[in-house]
């Protein structure tokens, strides 16, 4: 006799697509390899440098993402935690970039990194089949940079790894700048002349309550349409047209067509009708939303012996209850249990 979850997956057909109840098609997964961090942003982590949560084997990773590939996931995106101080890291990319798609192509292979490693990894990680890195990035001056990541010699640090990343072909180089009433919403006009300078996309990020302490106001977050105000007043800003629904960057350009910036406002104009994403922890968690109050335990199935059509299935049936939104601002909001840098942003 078929057990349940036989009948699910074969009620579900051959090849079923990740969706949720909302309508929304799955396509994008975040894997947090690492959740050891070098750095200790000052608007992320309470300056522990330990990690929280445990590491899985590069080798259940990469069962657990081909579980997912086969489901419709087109993009992964490693990161942390550090996701270069995973060791590992180019043996999991070599493998990842030898799969395929549902549609037979290449994953879109891609890396959130504080860049502190890049300099001597560049190479390597494009020679293993990355495609391309996103820095993050929060002021284009050394002391402000410096005073954010609690790490000296960091600004030129990252710099180097920049135009390393760059020279090594992992491109378009994205750099994610996330702005703090305060601490560094000074650097806004500088950031555009780097964007200009370095041949960079710039994104601006707004906070999101998603910090190990409490440092999340309404009035901290720079909302998007100030930081359009800001950089309009220097250099006229072109809005450029969305590539895809579920972009969640809006895109600009200066009148003469040099250097892009980008405007991620989760908290002011939030995106989640158009999220395509899920996220899998360092320990093997799914989340289905960062701001979930429940995680979902895979790996849990996989030590327990489960077979890769049992996660195919737990894996449709979590992704079906995917949050329609997040809360924050609302009423009665209610902080995850993970900060980001356990999460994987
Ligand atoms: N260590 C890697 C890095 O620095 O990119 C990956 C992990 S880090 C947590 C990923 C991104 O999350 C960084 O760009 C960081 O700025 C961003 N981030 C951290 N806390 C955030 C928050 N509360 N709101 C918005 N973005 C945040």
């Amino acid at each position: 006799m078929a057990d349940a979850s036989t009948t699910l997956s074969s009620s579900l057909g051959l090849n079923p697509r990740l969706t949720d109840s909302h309508g929304r098609v799955i396509h994008d997964l975040r894997v947090s390899i690492t959740d050891r961090c070098n750095y200790k942003c000052i608007y992320c982590r309470t300056g522990e440098l330990g990690a929280q949560y445990a590491e899985l084997g590069i080798e259940e990773y990469l069962r657990l993402i081909r579980v997912f590939v086969g489901l419709g996931i087109s993009k992964v995106r490693l990161t942390g935690g550090e996701p270069l101080l995973r060791r590992g890291l180019m043996e999991l990319i070599q493998e990842l970039a030898g799969l395929r798609t549902l549609e037979d192509k290449p994953l879109e292979l891609a890396v959130t990194t504080n860049g502190h490693l890049l300099d001597g990894l560049a190479a390597p990680l494009k020679a293993a089949g990355l495609n391309r890195v996103t820095v993050s990035m929060d002021a284009v001056d050394a002391p402000t940079f410096e005073k954010i990541t609690r790490v000296p010699g960091s600004f030129e640090t990252v710099l180097e790894g920049i135009r390393a990343a760059r020279e090594a072909g992992l491109t378009p180089l994205k750099i994610n700048c996330v702005l703090l009433r305060g601490f560094n919403d000074d650097q806004i006009e500088g950031f555009a002349r780097f964007a200009r300078q370095e041949d960079v996309v710039v994104r601006f990020i707004e906070f999101m309550p998603l910090e190990e302490g409490r440092l999340w106001t309404p009035e901290i977050v720079v909302p998007l349409k100030e930081i359009v105000e800001r950089l309009s007043r220097v250099m006229p800003l072109v809005e450029m047209p969305p590539r895809e629904a579920s972009e969640t960057a809006r895109r600009y350009t200066f009148a003469d067509g040099v250097g892009e910036i980008g405007m991620i406002a989760p908290v002011s104009q939030a995106f989640c009708g158009a999220c395509s994403r899920v996220r899998l922890t360092s320990d093997g968690k799914i989340r289905t939303c960062l701001f979930s109050q429940v995680e979902h335990d895979l790996y849990g199935r996989l030590k327990s012996g489960a077979s890769d059509e049992e996660l195919r299935v737990y894996i449709l049936q979590t992704v079906q209850g995917k949050e329609a939104r997040h809360h924050i601002g609302e009423p009665g909001f209610l902080k995850p249990s993970r900060s980001m840098v356990h999460i994987g942003g």
